[in-house]
């Protein structure tokens, strides 16, 4: 065993692994292997987040924050000024006028029916830049007849598929927009597609285009699990709503709960109509216990980020190294969500790598994921994850739908260290047969 300088042993993570977890040490050797091939990959995330950090910090620092503003309000929360300071906040870092910051946003889908009820009236037109929406989506657009739906209450909808090397088809986008055309959606991230996430060059060509046919379309980007992966956030290219969830990239792993909504003002105006009602707007709606880890989730998501990064990369070239297809590929280039997909071709393979995933946890590692229906999904979905905020994806997660080719989508992880043991356990599963 080596002795460091400082007299300290190196410790051997080595055989800790293989004692603490059964991890063979020659299936360390592939993924360190793997691991050496990134270092360029890993220099350029760290640079990220460390400009996205000071970023952050400058904007806390222009907005006066306060230790007062992490204390929240109760009852209807008039005046509460850790919430309109937060607001503010995020409406600056996502280069926005104006931002809704909200513990009763309950989730994702609900920030982004938040947006599209709130723009869209009957005649109006949707448009989906980026192919079939997200799964819970669809169901508030729907597409499949649901009652009190965006089509069931008189908005139309139009869906561009993606072409064939799965880009944005722009010039049919184009052509879709008509006189009704009230918004057009862009989703960034690949949801449970076999597709690249939309990058920064490729989201200001969308934006300046539909623009330039016409200026008056609201482009509301899905920006869910893409925060903080780039230098820079949808609103600095002309988009006019930007939303997403709470439990995944923005909220650090701290936020207990809730969604954003960051825009141009009068967009951000007439969301806050849905979110509470007409008349209230945003001016009410107590924080409680919201405002301190909701501010102190995103100081800290740039760094938590950088880690989720580093696994989505090291899980891409690792599973390839292992034989199976991966998406996006095992660099950093173009990458801008912290989901990569691993195809595994095999439903007993998608459940028995949920279940690694889950012991990698630190909370409910004995626990065995079984697939379920959940609300708002068509197939039966198996989710793993043992973080400290429920079903939040900015900590170690794996999901996936159950068909085929049954797809693994693993995201999040506060530190790289549990994502390298989550990695080994999975590749350990899949090659271990049924428990
Ligand atoms: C996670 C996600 C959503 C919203 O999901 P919730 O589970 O409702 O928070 C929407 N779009 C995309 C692309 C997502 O990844």
């Amino acid at each position: 065993m080596s002795k460091g300088r400082g007299g300290g042993a190196a410790p051997d993570t080595r055989r800790f692994l293989n004692e603490a977890w059964g991890i063979d040490p020659e299936a360390v050797s592939v993924m360190e292997e793997a691991e050496s091939s990134l270092a360029e990959d890993f220099a350029q995330i760290d640079r990220r987040a460390a400009y996205n950090q000071l970023r952050l910090l400058h904007v806390f620092q222009k907005n006066g924050v306060t230790d007062f503003h992490l204390n929240g309000s109760t009852g209807y929360g008039y005046g509460d000024a850790g919430r309109e300071v937060l607001e503010s906040v995020f409406a600056d870092y996502f280069r926005g006028e104006a931002a809704l910051v909200r513990s009763q946003i309950m989730s994702g889908t609900h920030a982004l029916a938040i947006g599209l009820y709130g723009l869209l009236q009957p005649g109006d037109e949707l448009v989906s830049a980026a192919g079939r929406p997200y799964d819970t989506l669809q169901k508030v657009i729907g597409l499949g007849g649901e009652a009190g739906s965006l089509l069931k209450s008189g908005v139309s909808y139009q869906e561009i598929p993606l072409k064939e090397d799965m880009g944005v088809d722009l010039p049919r986008l184009l052509e879709s927009i008509n006189e009704k055309t009230k918004v057009v959606l862009i989703q960034r991230s690949k949801g449970y597609q076999w597709r690249p996430s939309i990058d920064m060059p490729e989201m200001k060509g969308i934006l300046g285009a539909v623009k330039k046919k016409k200026s008056s379309v609201v482009c509301l980007v899905d920006n869910c699990y893409c925060e903080m992966t780039e230098e820079e956030e949808p609103g600095a290219y002309g988009a006019d709503l930007v939303i997403g969830s709470l439990i995944k990239n923005p909220g650090g792993t701290l936020a207990p709960s809730g969604g954003y909504i960051v825009g141009d003002s009068s967009c951000v105006e007439a969301c806050s109509r849905r979110l509470s009602a007409p008349g209230l707007g945003s001016g009410l709606g107590a924080s409680m216990g919201f405002n301190r880890p909701a501010f102190q989730g995103l100081f800290q998501s740039p760094q938590t980020v950088s880690q989720s990064m580093k696994g989505a990369v090291l899980a891409a070239a690792f599973f390839s190294a292992l034989g199976y297809p991966v998406m996006p590929e095992g660099r950093l280039a173009g990458r801008a969500d912290i989901v990569q997909a691993i195809e595994l071709g095999d439903e007993s393979k998608l459940v028995r790598f949920c279940q690694a995933i889950q012991r990698a946890c630190p909370l409910d590692a004995a626990f065995l994921p079984e697939p379920a229906s959940l609300p708002g999904y068509s197939h039966p979905v198996i989710m793993a994850g043992g973080g400290f905020i429920q079903g939040s994806s900015s900590e170690l997660s794996a999901d996936g739908p159950l068909k085929p080719p049954y797809i693994a989508y693993l995201q999040g992880g506060f530190s790289l260290a549990q994502i390298r043991l989550g990695l080994l356990l999975a590749a350990k599963a899949l090659v271990s047969g049924p428990n």
